[in-house]
């Protein structure tokens, strides 16, 4: 039996564990990959104390970090179900284990929201991608479209426009919302064009992708030439295990925690992306308060209880 079990490998996870393994814990954390969401990040740019760091460097120094501790056994597996038991909770993995804790972090993070247009599906992997840093690379000297406004799309189509040859940010509103230093990084880029207030309503291709279409014509053209499409519209919280346990969520669909990022089932606590906490400004340095804030909680608990 475990006192801490922390379900999600991203920045909040890891820091959770980091700080329930200086509170002499024994700890168990588990997620299907290391890294997360945080691995998405071509250049973090506002880690205090990094001036120059990528996502995955960051997150591999967080792994080492916390499962430098005895005291924390770390797993790659899926977590299949969530139970109350007697003296506490029990997780079963997909490899059919099952392991007992006392207290629950959820920290699984969110999803990648799809755009639900024709093609999407049918060309998803042969040119339709979810992650635009991560698959930028592969486009080199093409033309892609980035959808979305905010810092995801962003900074993406900042990262792609270093090797493609031309690429379309397609955003449906007039203003973005993303961060302004993303902003001028993509208006410095001569091979990016604006394409506002449009959306996508069909993703073409014979095989693989060959454009989009929008719902108004763009400069004449109702349809981009495109070889690739980056899709950044945001991500939703990752809350069915923490529904398996009937924690409330918000009105936005968010783990509803409070300032001690406890959930309403007593033991279990949020950190990250999936919780409502941190005005849902989901950010490195906000996931890993959050799962310090939990950790200290699981801590508290336990001691109380
Ligand atoms: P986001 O902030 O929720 O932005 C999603 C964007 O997609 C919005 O511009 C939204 O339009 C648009 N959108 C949503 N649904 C759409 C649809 N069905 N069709 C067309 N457009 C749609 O998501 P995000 O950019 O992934 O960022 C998520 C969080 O991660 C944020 O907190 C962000 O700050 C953080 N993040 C930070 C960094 C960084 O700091 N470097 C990098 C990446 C992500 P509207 O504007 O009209 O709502």
């Amino acid at each position: 039996m475990f006192d801490v079990l922390i379900i999600g490998l991203g920045c909040a996870g890891y820091t959770a564990a980091i700080y329930a393994a200086r509170y002499k814990l024994s700890t168990f954390i588990v997620g299907m990959e290391d890294g997360g969401l945080g691995l998405t990040a071509a250049e973090v740019g506002n880690w205090p104390g990094d001036i120059d760091v990528t996502g995955p460097d960051l997150m591999e120094r967080f792994k080492k970090h916390a499962t430098s501790f005895e005291n924390v056994t770390h797993k790659l597996a899926r977590v299949e179900k969530v139970d109350k038991t007697a003296s506490g909770f029990r997780l079963t993995l997909d490899d059919g284990s099952s392991i007992d804790g006392k207290t629950v972090i959820f920290a699984m993070g969110s999803k990648k929201r799809h755009l639900g247009v024709p093609g999407e599906r049918e060309f998803s992997g042969k040119g339709v991608t979810y992650c635009a840093t991560c698959d930028a690379f592969f486009y080199r000297g093409k033309d892609v479209a980035v959808i979305g406004g905010g810092d995801s799309a962003v900074e993406g189509a900042a990262i792609a426009a270093q090797v493609a040859r031309k690429v379309y940010l397609v955003h449906r509103r007039a203003q973005l919302r993303a961060e302004p230093y993303w902003v001028d990084r993509v208006k410095a880029r001569s091979n990016v064009t604006f394409v506002l207030e449009r959306q996508v309503k069909e993703i073409l291709g014979d095989g693989k992708v060959a454009g989009i279409k929008l719902d108004k014509p763009f400069e004449g053209a109702d349809t981009l030439k495109v070889d690739g499409v980056f899709i950044e519209i945001g991500a939703d919280p990752a809350t069915e295990l923490s529904d398996q346990l009937g924690c409330k969520k918000d009105d936005r669909g968010y783990l509803l925690v409070d300032e001690a990022m406890a959930t309403s089932v007593p033991g279990v606590f949020g950190a990250g992306d999936l919780t409502s906490g941190s005005n849902h400004f989901a950010q490195f340095t906000t996931a890993a308060g959050e799962g310090a804030v939990a950790a200290n909680s699981a801590f508290s608990h336990l001691q109380e209880h």
